[in-house]
């Protein structure tokens, strides 16, 4: 940790095995992660390469699978990792640094002390508030962790839908009690700014672009009221997915492994939740940047949505409450954050495409729905 020139900070790549190019590449995706020109990439190069600090940082986990860990270990390129650790100071993760038991605990426990109000917390996982001892670690409770290195923190960052909104601990009947960070902490009189990056798992892109926007431009990025990015939560799947073109026509998988799912057509009708998901999937994919759940021909199951095991189960049946010329519908109460508008866009154009005609469904068809 500690001051490093600009020479040094490339030299310390290079020994990664990561060149002054790659570097200049990264600046390049940076750029466009944070929606600017990439003529600012040389800026973004010089304002890494000369900050006067690397930020301290610790990542906590609780309740969770590591999964939001692996999507982010394993990043888009190789060297996104390498560089991202090389901006940050990061002193504490219980799974992947090298200490463990007491000496990696007591290393956490002198860095909040030593870096108060400095520190970025990255939480991955729901505290557990029922059962405290559902999740221990060095005889501490996830609820006493968390609400000291709060206390510490100038920003949370918290990672993956457990961290967010509880995840599927935190599915009915929750027996631990799980909850998300900020709720927590909030309920514990904790004011720490909170960002939510919700996603199972998270995105990788979305921490990276997170982080850079945080250091390079020295605030938050502006936050919806669920404390997302904005930026990156601010449309919903089916407004940006490449098989809206099917919706809009009316046209649409009825059931898996017929020529429409070869053609590559609306899922909705086999559960798709991409109406009713806030995700920058169909833009920033997956795997680097290969493909992702509907361009693999998969529902989206809405996992960047608080408490979607419950509010979307039954997966592979179409949102229910929608009453839909074509579309049978279950009575099951729709989740609250589906948001009413949201429902009513997908009325609006199913109303509309029967209106014109095109809904690929007949009469009949409509008949033996109502049947069902
Ligand atoms: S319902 Fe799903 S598959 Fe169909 S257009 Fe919307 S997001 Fe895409
Ligand atoms: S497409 Fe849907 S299910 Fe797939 S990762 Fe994105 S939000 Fe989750």
């Amino acid at each position: 940790m500690g001051k490093k020139t600009g020479s040094e900070f490339i030299k310390s790549l290079e020994l990664k095995g990561v060149s002054r190019r790659d570097f200049l590449k990264f600046c390049g995706t940076a750029a466009t992660m944070l929606g600017l020109s990439q003529l600012y990439a040389p800026k973004i190069a010089n304002a890494i390469e000369s900050m006067s600090k690397r930020p301290p940082v610790i990542w906590l986990d609780f309740m969770e699978c590591l999964g939001c860990t692996e999507s982010f270990i394993n990043a888009t390129h190789p060297e996104v990792d390498k560089i991202i650790l090389e901006i940050l100071s990061l002193e504490y993760h219980e799974a992947v640094m090298a200490a463990a038991g007491d000496k990696a605990h007591k290393n956490l426990w002198d860095t909040v002390e030593r870096e108060e109000g400095e520190l970025i917390c990255v939480v991955e996982g729901a505290i557990a508030t029922k059962i405290p001892s559902a999740i221990t670690i060095g005889g501490m409770t996830s609820m006493q962790i968390m609400t000291r290195a709060a206390k510490a923190s100038k920003a949370i960052i918290s990672v993956g839908t457990c961290a967010t909104h509880g995840g599927t601990q935190a599915a009915s009947p929750n027996p631990t009690g799980a909850v998300g960070v900020e709720e927590f902490i909030r309920s514990q009189g904790i004011n720490t700014p909170v960002i939510n990056l919700p996603g199972c798992p998270v995105n990788p892109e979305n921490i990276i672009s997170t982080i850079l926007h945080y250091l390079l431009l020295e605030k938050l990025p502006p936050l919806d009221s669920m404390s997302r990015p904005k930026n990156l939560y601010g449309a919903t799947i089916h407004d940006n997915c490449p098989r809206r073109g099917h919706f809009d026509e009316g046209r649409f998988v009825e059931t898996f492994g017929t020529k429409e799912e070869v053609l590559g057509y609306c899922l909705y009708k086999v559960g798709c939740r991409g109406p009713s998901t806030y995700s920058n999937c169909p833009e920033v994919l997956w795997n680097n940047r290969q493909n992702w759940c509907i361009g693999a021909g998969a529902p989206c199951i809405g996992c960047f949505e608080p408490h979607f095991w419950d509010k979307f189960k039954d997966f592979y049946k179409p949102l229910p409450d929608v009453e839909l010329p074509g579309v049978k519908t279950s009575a099951d109460k729709i989740g609250i954050a589906i948001a009413a508008a949201t429902a009513g866009g997908v009325a609006a154009h199913l109303i509309a495409s029967a209106a014109k005609g095109r809904l690929g469904k007949s009469g009949e068809d409509k008949k033996e729905d109502k049947e069902e």
